[in-house]
């Protein structure tokens, strides 16, 4: 079956949706998107999307930011999504990007409410990173600064920074990067937010150290509360993390990713630490709906 996507007002089959290549969204990367999971229930019959709404309101402010408009309300694109995962027929774990963009085909980059349009597709997705922990690396790139780009959107033009440390990390034989803000601090991952623990606390970055307005950064604070695990929201130098007791990354994709070394320098043992393993074990219990008290947060397809 051919996938069906939503494009500009309706769904189609993907294949009758394109856009131009003077598209100034092509062109200047003008746009912003989401990117949404669903998990499916132990028992098979139902499919949950995981903080729709966060993640809709999330696109909607990266909207007003970039002077861009989202096409209804918060919860008309809401039922868009979860629209699109039912004309597919999806009933296992699946990805869902909504995406804004500048629906015009003149030239020179500029923004105009009026002219954004949003398509929506989804796809099958298991792990995005690794079960394993990983290997990451400072990169040598800086995070974008609020002042140039702001790094709290999800705009489609900054993902040039997050691609460059990716490939960088890449070509030296790491998984990940980890940029540092102009100021040298630690910022976020290209598509994930870092946490450590240190001496029992767990420390993440302030949204404010150029990082994205992170869903499950946010819902992790919230499970660390309920596990009684003390938590710091403040910067972090460098070398912290070569100290760490533990370190995580986590996101949509990446859900929670153990660190397994930075920059060369193992963390402990270098297998996924004790507070790694409980608080992945609890956000996996939470999005697959294990836990009564957290079903406000899933949405139902079926
Ligand atoms: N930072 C960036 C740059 C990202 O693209 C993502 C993925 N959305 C994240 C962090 C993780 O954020 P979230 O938990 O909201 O998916």
């Amino acid at each position: 079956m051919e996938p069906v996507v939503y494009f500009e007002g309706e769904f189609r089959p993907e294949s009758q949706a394109k856009i131009s290549v003077r598209s100034r969204a092509l062109n200047y990367g003008l746009g912003c998107f989401a990117g949404v999971r669903g998990y499916k229930t132990d028992d098979g019959l139902q499919v949950n999307l995981f903080r729709l709404e966060r993640h809709v309101q999330r696109l909607k402010h990266s909207a007003r930011i970039l002077r861009m408009r989202l096409p209804g309300t918060v919860e008309e694109v809401m039922t868009i999504l979860t629209e699109v995962v039912r004309r597919n027929d999806i009933h296992g774990d699946v990805y869902i990007r909504p995406l804004l963009y500048a629906n015009s085909n003149e030239l020179s980059p500029i923004l105009d409410e009026s002219q954004s349009a949003l398509t929506v597709y989804c796809m099958p997705l298991g792990k995005y990173l690794s079960a394993e922990p990983i290997d990451v690396c400072i990169s040598s790139w800086r995070r974008i600064r609020e002042t140039a780009l702001p790094a709290r959107t999800k705009a489609t033009g900054g993902y040039l920074n997050s691609a460059l440390a990716r490939r960088e990390a890449m070509d030296n034989g790491y998984t990940e990067a980890i940029f540092l803000t102009e100021e040298g601090f630690v910022s976020e991952g290209s598509a994930e937010h870092v946490f450590i623990l240190r001496e029992g606390t767990l420390i993440s970055p302030p949204s404010t150290a150029d990082n994205l307005d992170g869903i499950t950064r946010n819902t992790l604070i919230a499970l660390a509360a309920e596990l009684g695990i003390p938590f710091v929201e403040r910067h972090i130098g460098r070398t912290e993390l070569y100290i760490a007791d533990e370190m995580f990354l986590c996101g949509t994709g990446a859900e929670v990713t153990a660190v397994r070394s930075v920059d060369r320098r193992v963390l402990g043992d270098g297998t996924r630490g004790p507070l790694t393993e409980k608080i992945g074990k609890l956000f996996d219990d939470v999005v697959r709906g294990r836990i009564p008290e957290r079903k406000s947060w899933l949405t139902p397809i079926w």
